[in-house]
Formats: C-alpha cells, sequence, structure tokens
C-alpha cells in the first residue's frame, strides 16, 4: 500500500482549500505514514502575484505542525515550481532552491507561452488540440534541458486533462519524437516523473501521465516515480492510490521514489 502522499496543497496555495492542519488529521486518520506539502509557487505566472505562495510564511506554519505531529505522522517540506524556460525563471528558482531547506521540489510545467490550458484560451492559439499538446511538450523538453533545481517533473501530461478532445486521441506514438528526447532528457539529469492521481478523478480514466508515457519511461530507465493525489483539499489526500500502485506494478515497477532533504529514498511497493 502506498502510505505516502508527496504532493499536496493547503490554503495556502491560492487554489488551496484546506487548512494544514485538517488536511494532516486527515492523513492520520487514513493511516498515511508520511505527507509531503507543496505548495504552490508559480513565480511570474499571473500579473497578481497570486500562486507565490510566501514560503516564509509557508515554512513558519509547516515547522509549528510538524512539531505538534511529530510523533503521529512525518511531514515534509516541499514546493511545486512552475517552470518556465526564461534566465529571469531559471535564476529565480535555482535561488529558492539554494535558499531553504526544502525536502522535495517539484517541477511542473502550468504556463506555458504565458497561458495556463487549464483555461479554454489557451487552445485558441492553436490549429487543434495535438498542436497544443505538441506546444506543451516542446516546452517540458526545454524546461528538463535548463533545469537541476528540481526532483520530479510534476504530471507531465497535465494538459490532456483540459484540451477539448482530453486524452481521447492521444497516442505515444504520435509525439514520440518530443516525449522521447523529453523523458531522456529528465532520465539523464538523474530526475523522476511524478504519477498524479488528479487525471483518474478528473475523468480521465488514468493518472497523469499516461500509462503509455509511464511504460516507455520505464523502458527508458527511469527511476522509480515520485506520487501525488494533487489535493487541494482534505478528502483528496491519497485519492486513487490504490490505482496507482496497480498502474505502477504494470509499467513495470516495484517501488516508488520520496524525497527528504531533497535526496531520494525508495520505498517498495
Ligand atoms: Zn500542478
Ligand atoms: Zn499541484
Amino acid at each position: 500500500m502506498i502510505l505516502t502522499d508527496c504532493h499536496l496543497h493547503s490554503d495556502l496555495s491560492t487554489d488551496g482549500l484546506s487548512p494544514m492542519e485538517e488536511e494532516i488529521t486527515c492523513a492520520i486518520k487514513h493511516g498515511l505514514k508520511t505527507l509531503c506539502f507543496t505548495e504552490h509557487n508559480d513565480y511570474g505566472a499571473r500579473d497578481d502575484g497570486s500562486f507565490v505562495t510566501d514560503t516564509r510564511l509557508y515554512r513558519e506554519k509547516f515547522l509549528e505542525m510538524k512539531e505538534k505531529y511529530s510523533d503521529r505522522i512525518g511531514l515534509l517540506f516541499g514546493i511545486e515550481a512552475g517552470l518556465q524556460p526564461t534566465d529571469v525563471h531559471y535564476s529565480y528558482f535555482n535561488e529558492l532552491a539554494d535558499k531553504w531547506d526544502f525536502d522535495f521540489i517539484i517541477g511542473s510545467s502550468h504556463v506555458v507561452k504565458n497561458k495556463d490550458p487549464y483555461y479554454p484560451a489557451f487552445f485558441e492559439d492553436y490549429e487543434d488540440d495535438d498542436s497544443a499538446y505538441s506546444a506543451y511538450f516542446e516546452e517540458e523538453l526545454q524546461n528538463a534541458s535548463m533545469y537541476d533545481c528540481y526532483d520530479s517533473y510534476g504530471h507531465l501530461d497535465y494538459i490532456l486533462r483540459y484540451g477539448a478532445s482530453l486524452n481521447k486521441y492521444f497516442t505515444y506514438e504520435k509525439f514520440s519524437s518530443i516525449l522521447d528526447p523529453l523523458l531522456k532528457e529528465i532520465i539523464s539529469h538523474g530526475k523522476c516523473i511524478e504519477v498524479n492521481s488528479a487525471g483518474i478523478r478528473k475523468g480521465m480514466g488514468f493518472a497523469n501521465p499516461h500509462t503509455d508515457i509511464l511504460t516507455r519511461y520505464r523502458e527508458l530507465g527511469g527511476l522509480p516515480p515520485t506520487i501525488g493525489s494533487d489535493a487541494h483539499e482534505a478528502k483528496d489526500m491519497a485519492a486513487d492510490f490504490d490505482e496507482v500502485e496497480k498502474i505502477l506494478y504494470d509499467a513495470g515497477f516495484s517501488s516508488y521514489s520520496i524525497f527528504r532533504n531533497r535526496r531520494r529514498e525508495e520505498i517498495s511497493l
């Protein structure tokens, strides 16, 4: 059983709904052993500065909770960094990673060419979903080549949650000329990818990334993935992890990774 959730937002994140303490007590009730908070830091993504969690406040709250619950659950201090392939973002995230004592950094692509595929306007810039997906993966490839200051690439095919056709026409082969170099780049930098269970509860029928991407990652020699629910409220914590366990086995993995002090540890399934 997977008893660790390493992708979780509290109400310190702009779109988080539950207070950190409620999520912690809920995790204890569910019998989870380890919880890693990964509040958003989408530096430069929004004009109003939203989605950039105040790290100082976050750390204070986190340490208070870690102390209070230390005999009941292991708490880890992470962030979800919204990577973008610009020098400004690159310097910002490198400095952030150096400055704070994070356990774990997820690198994610939320904003591509100034737009987030979460909003339908993103797709107006492309002829069809396939060209939007290609542009998204291309930018992830740029990020994966540039950045070293993260540990696991989050929800690699996040965009498949939002296109009009969703994942209906997605096949690995169609995008293999971008996805193969992307996975190879991530693997050669010694990074993991994440299996994010939100895809299942968003009705995609699988986790992010698509099972074919995960299987290819394994074939290419990828490290055991990190696992996260991407919950923004207590009720979604560790959601569908029984399904995720099956997905991991099917892709050929018998363990998953967690990070403590930015060092990888492996836990058997
Ligand atoms: Zn995300
Ligand atoms: Zn997230």
